[in-house]
């Protein structure tokens, strides 16, 4: 069975560098520190339950990626490089953070098959117009960080980043997007499950990760170091209602798998602005197609399972991992 695994990853700028370029960027710096171990913690025990399921190929559906307007990209250069930080350059450049990873250029292609046949909008995006290996896809922090953390425990896989649609389609209607993001989830089951034996992927195993943080909109808390500092307002606004709510949300479908938690979150994501819900909804999609798949037997032999859900609130942004497996 080539899917072997489901993973939640976040992308907060923890391990982010110094020095910092303002004295409140310091202050979040320590504030990353002092949240550092449980987020780094669950972040490595997810690499470890990769490394457990040892993939061949990892399929990252990414938020912060070369984002069309519309379309779900695909990178086709054969790797892709970059860093963690927001920026690359200046005072916030961080080499030592600097991520290389192999791309597996015939999955990609397979993976935007499936997305035409399931009539998702999607683009083969190739950096730089490169054919050759001199130029690589370039990473933000929402691959760099996951695989920051991923490749502490597990090195072997090839990659294939998904980009999501930009902002504008992916925060705002997003009632109106579900479909769209089921079409993506049913198209990705199909291509890691095919069972047409000239297909690339039906021979490899592959674990997919959904680089996400939940809501953006949670107040800072007048005890943080950020507010002490003078940072009092989250950058993209607040709504602590709608971010408790939609961060409740998120987190019963954690631990039940059941859709409708994030169908309902559709309803205020506009208002918690989370860049990782496009991912959540894909990998539904995904875990209710696989257990369709599979069946009542793995349902009545309780091997599929969900591990090491956690949540936390970095700064003003809700934060999860969450691990599906089964055997
Ligand atoms: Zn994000």
């Amino acid at each position: 069975m080539p899917f072997v695994g489901l993973h939640v990853i976040p992308h907060v700028p923890i391990e982010s560098p110094t020095p910092w370029p303002d004295a409140c960027a310091a202050e979040l710096a320590q504030e990353n520190c002092e949240s550092h171990p449980s987020i780094r913690q669950r972040s490595l025990a997810i690499a470890q339950d990769i490394a457990t399921a040892a993939p061949d190929v990892i399929v990252m559906i990414v938020p912060h990626g070369l984002a069309m307007e519309d379309a779900w990209g695909v990178y086709c250069n054969s790797f892709a490089e970059g860093y963690p930080a927001f920026k690359t350059a200046g005072p916030w450049e961080t080499p030592e953070f600097k991520v290389r990873v192999e791309i597996d250029q015939t999955a990609a292609r397979e993976v935007l098959a499936a997305f035409n046949v399931n009539n998702v909008p999607c683009q083969a995006v190739t950096f730089r117009g490169m054919v050759m290996d001199w130029a690589g896809a370039t990473l933000g922090h929402s691959e760099a960080i996951p695989i920051h953390f991923i490749r502490q425990k597990y090195t072997k896989a090839k990659y294939v980043f998904v980009s999501v649609p930009g902002p504008e389609k992916r925060m705002r209607n997003s009632p109106q997007f579900l479909p769209e993001l089921r079409r993506v989830g049913q198209a990705l089951h199909a291509a890691l499950t095919s069972t047409n034996k000239s297909s690339h992927l039906s021979q490899q195993r592959v674990s997919v990760v959904i680089s996400c943080d939940l809501a953006h909109t949670h107040p800072i808390r007048p005890e943080s170091r950020v507010y002490k500092a003078g940072r009092v307002r989250a950058p993209y606004g607040e709504d602590a209602d709608a971010s408790k709510a939609f961060d409740e949300l998120c987190g019963m479908w954690a631990k039940t798998l059941k859709g409708n938690c994030l169908d309902a979150a559709a309803h205020i994501q506009e208002e918690a602005r989370s860049c990782g819900y496009p991912g959540l909804v894909v990998a539904d999609e995904m875990l209710k197609k696989h257990r369709g798949k599979i069946g009542a037997r793995v349902e009545a032999e309780n091997a599929l399972r969900t591990g090491n859900f956690w949540y936390d609130v970095w700064v003003y942004c809700g934060v999860m991992t969450l691990s599906v497996t089964w055997s």
